[in-house]
């Protein structure tokens, strides 16, 4: 891979992985390798620390928060510790521009709650959704998407996210909230509105494991701009023959 790449002198990448232990289905710890690797590969320095059950959280020091999925037991767990130990930090974080991203029950997490029958497991409510497990069968698939990233330098090709969805739960937007994109082949977010994900600001939530960074790099490298306040464009490219081919085929395997 491009190793001569031209570095960003002086800039380091410090993510915070959120129950790195218990949130990680589908492969997920995945997307934090991609991180590092774009990181490496231009010179960008990389910093990897993590926060699980019982251990506080400071907003103040990372520009990346990363929940992925987890089962309904391990996610009731979670979003306990979730509120009391990390809301606080974790919105602070949110409100100084971080990137906050959850994947699948952590996108479920960032909402307002997950309502399973007559339980509701609390969520930290950065983005405003609900999820509720109804009934029906789980929304399991090849999907693929149309982001709406509105500060994207990118052609049109860099728009789609590919990936691969399970979920129980069906996650519903309320009005105003923006989604992260708009469903080309999938169920995404509810199996009916047509749209995925949650956007606000630089909180991201999605369904999309497979997991979501390998094989959709230039929504990693969207991740690596903002989170260290870089212009579009201002990330050194990198030979992503490979990268580009996996991309294909995770569209190709959804139908796009
Ligand atoms: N437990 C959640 C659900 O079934 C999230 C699953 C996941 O992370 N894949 O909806």
């Amino acid at each position: 891979m491009a190793d001569s790449a031209p570095a960003t002198p002086g800039s380091t990448l410090r993510v915070c992985a959120l129950y790195p232990d218990l949130m990680n289905i589908y492969a997920d710890r995945g997307n934090l390798i991609v991180l590092e690797r774009r990181c490496a590969w231009r010179g960008i320095g990389f910093q990897l620390f993590s926060s699980s059950l019982g251990e506080p959280l400071d907003g103040g020091e990372h520009d990346l928060f990363y929940i992925g999925g987890g089962q309904d037991r391990d996610q009731r767990l979670c979003a306990e510790d979730l509120i009391e130990n990390k809301r606080e930090g974790l919105r602070a974080a949110a409100a100084r521009g971080a990137i906050v991203l959850g994947v699948c029950g952590g996108y479920q997490l960032l909402g307002h709650s997950y309502a399973l029958g007559e339980e509701e497991i609390p969520g930290v409510g950065l983005l405003d959704v609900r999820t509720v497990r109804e009934d029906g069968p789980r929304l399991i698939g090849n999907v693929a998407i149309e982001a709406s990233l509105d500060e994207m330098d990118a052609n049109a090709e860099e728009r789609v996210l590919a990936g691969f969805e399970n979920h129980g739960g069906r996650t519903y937007l309320a009005e105003g909230q923006a989604p992260l994109g708009r469903v080309l082949k999938g169920y995404g977010n509810d199996g009916r509105s047509g749209v995925e994900g949650a956007r606000t600001a630089n909180t991201i939530g999605t369904y999309l494991h497979g997991p979501l960074l390998p094989k959709n790099v230039w929504f990693a490298d969207w991740l690596i701009s903002r989170a260290l306040g870089l212009g579009p464009g201002e990330l050194a490219p990198l030979e992503d023959g490979i990268e580009r081919q996996t991309h294909r085929s995770a569209r190709q395997a959804a139908g796009v």
